[in-house]
């Protein structure tokens, strides 16, 4: 299986810290892989150097094989979805105005965008009648359906998600993990998953990576962190969140 993203030997600092130093990290395609760890580790900061946000002071980022840099950003970003905490809808657009902003861009005709418009309210369980809305008239829920929409407009390789579901409460986040769950299964898309909630990253995900400080302490699948954790941070910080046995990890 080849590798969809790639960091080698990155190194990030602002000023007098280091928000991210990793030797290697390796994400094979279609794979979903959870980033956790307190607040502050270089979560975001990953997600922002692999969607060439910022760049590393040291080391390569690749996405699909391509080393990204200034000259490949624009041939890489199309193949990158990316979606933060509130959504980050234009306010200004609708929900189908926001979906279909980039395809439209790119010079779609109507009855692509349209054709993809229909997949993605099947994929993501959008009511349709909520296109017409703009964010301020959706729920946290329905904007981040929409956001996924428009994240997933242009068919992407690799899909960003930062803490996507933070902000909503308990039960409406706890239906969209097991509809991102599905969405990623059906899809077969590589995936960078964020959040702070081990529970969570159990749901949605094949793999959990724990960073602290901007390293990264473990990686694994949910049940290998707790049966064989490989720093008492890992044990420290899963049982600061509940105990493994209310998790369910199966997987
Ligand atoms: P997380 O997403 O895990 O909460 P971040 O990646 O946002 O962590 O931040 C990692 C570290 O880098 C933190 O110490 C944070 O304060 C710092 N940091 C992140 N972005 C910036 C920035 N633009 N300027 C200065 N410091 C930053």
């Amino acid at each position: 299986m080849s590798a969809a993203i790639e960091l080698t030997g990155v190194r990030k600092r602002f000023g007098g810290t280091v928000a991210l130093d990793l030797p290697e990290l390796v994400v094979p395609e279609r794979t979903v892989l959870a980033l956790i760890g307190p607040s502050g580790c270089g979560k975001s900061t990953l997600l922002r150097l692999v969607v060439g946000l910022l760049r590393p002071d040291q080391g390569q980022v690749r996405v699909g094989g391509t080393p990204m840099s200034p000259a490949t950003r624009d041939e890489i970003l199309p193949r990158v979805g990316y979606v933060i905490q509130d959504g980050g809808l234009f306010p200004h657009l609708t929900a189908l105005e926001n979906t279909a902003l980039v395809a439209r861009h790119r010079g779609w005709p109507r009855d692509r965008v349209d054709a993809r418009i229909r997949e993605l309210l099947d994929l993501t369980r959008l009511d349709r009648e909520l296109l017409d809305r703009y964010p301020t008239e959706l729920s946290g829920g329905q904007k981040q359906r929409v956001a996924l929409m428009r994240a997933l407009m242009l068919d992407p390789d690799v899909l960003l998600m930062d803490e996507p579901l933070g902000a909503l409460d308990p039960m409406i986040r706890s239906r969209l993990q097991r509809d991102l769950r599905e969405v990623f299964e059906r899809l077969q898309t590589t995936v960078l998953f964020v959040t702070h909630d081990i529970a969570e990253a159990a749901v949605v995900s094949d793999e959990i990576a724990i960073l602290r400080a901007g390293r990264l302490v473990q990686r694994g699948k949910p049940a290998e962190l707790t049966r064989a954790p490989a720093d008492p941070f890992v044990t420290e910080f899963i049982a600061a969140q509940a105990p493994p046995e209310a998790l369910g990890w199966s997987r």
